[in-house]
């Protein structure tokens, strides 16, 4: 076996249906008594259910959570935390909100609770994205990650079946990606293999009947395993081209990384042969083939494959390349040709198959 470290991240997770019940109950026992409730405009009744658990004992509601952490949103919500003289942070939804409440928590020190609602992952990760004048950065730091998650099923129930499908492919990206990573090891390996066995059982469960509670429970399972393996190792090309076609065409995040998975596998695969054949193991109907596996559970949730269907134009494509391979991520398979990569690119914007 070869030499590895491993860290694990700090960080209580309660995982089941109606636990969310049990937030009186955690905050009293930190001390905590006036939590800011975080969420999206299209989310703020779960907010105030959330208020409504914890007997109306919060500090307020900012409900302007945004995609991609714009700078000015954060610092409106700074300054609302300030005012409303809260002790902590309790954000209820996807990414976006989770984003939001760790740019807060950063600038501020507050604890923050999170309540995820889609497969992201991003309350197990040390990391977050923030956007400012057009531009992505990424910061990374101990203190940005969340320290508690309640994984509460039900809150999962109503995410759209087209949403649940593609933020579900978006956790199997983490867990493909931790399969290879430089500083990848067992423990890891584990947990994304793990991962992406649970998301691809789920996941067309999750289509055909949205309500299930022992499919939506598989999901944010794996989904949980997927975004530690985010949040342990380091990622490669497959999410640069993500951050950067999210980052800078604007295209949507979840969907983006749905699209791009099957081409960034294949441009990697002649260089992982232990990745690819322990994907093919966790992926059903693969027939020994991690690509072909991916593509049939794609095909089975009918799923949009093409970057156009997204509004990117034809010229970006170019474009995409030239900034993916400016300052590229580690990658198994080097990326220094830039027809290879425009290639990749132009097959997603196109909806081709991957090669
Ligand atoms: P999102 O948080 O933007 O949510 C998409 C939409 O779905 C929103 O309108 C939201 O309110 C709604 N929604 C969420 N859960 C719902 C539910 N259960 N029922 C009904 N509607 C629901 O989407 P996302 O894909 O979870 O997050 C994307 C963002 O998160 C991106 O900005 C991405 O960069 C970031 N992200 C960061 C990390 C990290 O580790 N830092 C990891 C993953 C994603």
């Amino acid at each position: 076996m070869d030499a590895f470290e491993y860290n694990s991240n700090p960080g209580r997770v309660i995982f089941g249906s109606g636990t969310i019940k049990r937030l009186p109950h955690e905050l009293e026992a930190l001390g905590l008594s006036r939590p800011l409730v975080l969420c999206t405009p299209q989310q703020t009744s779960q907010a105030e259910d959330v208020k409504k658990i914890l007997g109306g004992k919060i500090a307020g509601i900012f409900s302007q959570a945004t995609m991609h952490t714009p700078v000015e949103v954060t610092l409106q919500a700074v300054k609302y935390a300030e005012e409303s003289n809260c002790d902590s942070l309790i954000s209820i939804g996807g990414g976006s909100t989770i984003g939001l409440g760790k740019a807060i928590s950063f600038r501020k020190g507050f604890y923050h609770v999170t309540i995820p609602t889609t497969y992201a992952g991003s309350e197990v990760t040390p990391v977050v994205g923030e956007t400012e004048n057009g531009r992505k950065t990424t910061k990374s730091d101990p203190k940005i990650l969340p320290g508690m998650v309640i994984y509460d099923v039900d809150l999962t129930l109503t995410l759209p079946v087209g949403m649940s499908s593609t933020s579900g492919i978006n956790a199997i990206a983490h867990a493909v990606e931790a399969l290879y990573a430089r500083n990848g090891n067992p423990i890891i390996n584990l947990l994304a293999q793990e991962g992406v066995r649970a998301l691809a059982e789920a996941l067309p469960e999750v289509k055909k009947d949205p309500k299930s509670i022992s499919a939506r429970s598989k999901a944010l399972y794996g989904a949980w395993l997927c975004g530690t393996c985010l949040g342990s190792v380091g990622m490669s090309l497959h999410h640069k081209l993500c951050h950067t076609l999210g980052g800078s065409f604007g295209l949507p995040h979840s969907e983006t990384h749905t699209i791009v998975l099957p081409h960034a596998l294949a441009y990697n695969a002649p260089n992982i042969p232990s990745a690819m054949d322990a994907l093919s193991k966790a992926l059903p109907e693969s027939n020994g083939d991690a690509v072909h596996g991916l593509n049939v559970l794609l095909s089975k949730l009918e799923v949009k494959r093409d970057l156009k269907s997204f509004g990117m134009k034809e010229e970006d494509v170019a474009k995409a390349a030239e900034i993916a391979l400016s300052n590229p991520y580690w990658n198994p398979r080097k990326v220094d040709n830039r027809d290879a990569i425009q290639e990749l690119i132009r097959r997603a914007w196109a909806g081709e198959d991957a090669k």
